[in-house]
């Protein structure tokens, strides 16, 4: 058996050291902190703890409309409560595509449904006229919008925000990397517009693509990440915190070589290494390298990521706030995660996506060091009172009630619904 560092966590674990010895492996600066072997028991019971902690709401808040909303480019959806309560969620930027599913297929489970139950009207949503055959981002992104906009209700009516709703704030401000998210850049194009980005924010952590994206080992231009790895260090100095994206773009024995290139500048991240559903070539991956290795972008499945957790497929869980289905699926991967030792750093994918993953990070204990930030503090930061702030490459969680919006009339103002020709559900299929 080769020596890696998990070999040896696991089997000094086994003989019951794992402590002491644990303390001993070197990790490279900002890393995650070490694992722990892992029943699915253990996982089990991490996941059933309720996640929703509701002061003061004794009596039902039933559920009377949900609207999709649009303006300019943003889509909304709103609720109301049968007393007049409101709350309101703000898109990612996908549901120009996907509204007749948040219409026809989620909208509908929700009427009529008691409010402070969400967490067992995500199983209802999922279950109801067969909506599980459509697992994935196209069904999850419309429910996680339904789910924000009932916990920003939720938060209003208990004064409570998102954060202290579920599970208490255990922090106030999160420390960010700038995400570049290109791959038409030549090495050097790269450096220059990373650099941008960090000189406009202030951040002390980046984050770059490396491969060519589901592209089977080739690379985005031929050349390009062997030469942006190591002058990316060269570049940005050892003080620079790297992370690396390859989204899925290699096989293990490429996925390692590439991993190695980044372990000897002592990136601390590195994501996808191999086509994402491929669980068996990435825990081949995550086990040969130091590096910790990152995985959970695109997973819809709770059994998945717990299989994911207990056999160590990948070092870092990323549910995506919006593809995951919401804020309590995700809580409940971070309680799975935090049992094993795993780090949980949500994905996003651009646009508001920042403020939910902030709220995110205000209330797990064991995030990574670093969170994703691509932009939007100088549009949606404004939306808040006090307005989102970057601070010495950190962001300031949103304060007040539920999501935190200052003034949501104002934002929804001029506001148009997004309605569907045919509003009935869709036939139950099932068979
Ligand atoms: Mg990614």
């Amino acid at each position: 058996m080769k020596f890696t560092r998990r070999n040896f966590l696991r089997t000094t674990a086994v003989a019951g050291v794992g402590a002491a010895a644990s303390s001993l492996l070197a990790k490279p600066t900002g890393s995650p902190s070490g694992s722990h072997p892992v029943t699915d028991e253990v996982l089990e019971r991490a996941a059933a703890q309720p996640v929703l902690q509701l002061k003061s709401l004794n009596d039902p808040v039933i559920i009377e409309s949900i609207e999709l909303l649009r303006k300019g480019k943003d889509h909304f959806v709103r609720v109301r409560s049968q007393d007049g309560a409101e709350g309101v969620s703000v898109d990612d930027g996908r549901m120009e595509i996907f509204h007749p599913i948040l219409n026809q297929l989620v909208v509908p489970y929700f009427i009529g449904k008691d409010a402070r139950d969400m967490e067992a009207n995500l199983f209802g949503v999922y279950r109801y006229q067969s909506n599980y055959k459509m697992q994935g981002l196209a069904f999850w992104c419309p429910v996680a919008l339904v789910e924000f906009a009932i916990l920003d209700l939720l938060g209003r009516m208990s004064n409570q925000s998102l954060g202290e709703m579920l599970g208490g704030i255990v922090r106030t401000t999160v420390p960010f990397y700038v995400a570049s998210g290109r791959r038409d850049t030549t090495p050097d194009q790269e450096i220059d517009y990373l650099k941008g980005l960090v000189e406009k924010t202030g951040a002390k952590a980046i984050k770059y693509r490396v491969g060519g994206r589901m592209s089977r080992n080739q690379d985005a231009l031929p050349g390009r990440t062997d030469k942006l790895i190591p002058l990316s260090r060269k570049a940005f100095g050892d003080k620079m915190v790297i992370h690396a994206d390859a989204n899925s773009s290699y096989d293990p024995p490429e996925a390692i070589r590439v991993g190695r290139m980044l372990e000897d500048i002592k990136a601390i991240h590195y994501e996808e290494p191999c086509p994402f559903d491929n669980f068996d070539a990435t825990k081949k991956v995550a086990d040969a390298l130091s590096i910790p290795v990152a995985l959970g972008e695109q997973e819809s499945s709770p059994w998945r990521f717990q299989w994911c957790i207990r056999n160590r497929v990948a070092d870092v869980v990323q549910p995506d706030l919006y593809y995951y289905g919401g804020l309590i699926r995700s809580r409940r991967v971070a309680r799975m995660a935090e049992p094993a030792g795993l780090a949980t750093t949500v994905h996003l994918s651009g646009g508001f996506g920042f403020v939910y993953a902030l709220h995110f990070a205000s209330c797990t204990p064991k995030i990574g060091p670093w969170q994703e930030y691509k932009k939007g503090v100088e549009t949606y930061g404004q939306w808040f009172n006090p307005p989102l702030r970057i601070v010495d490459g950190t962001i300031t969680v949103p304060k007040g009630p539920g999501l935190g919006l200052a003034d949501p009339k104002e934002i929804l103002k001029g506001a148009t619904p997004v309605q569907e020709t045919g509003t009935s559900p869709a036939p139950d299929t099932s068979g």
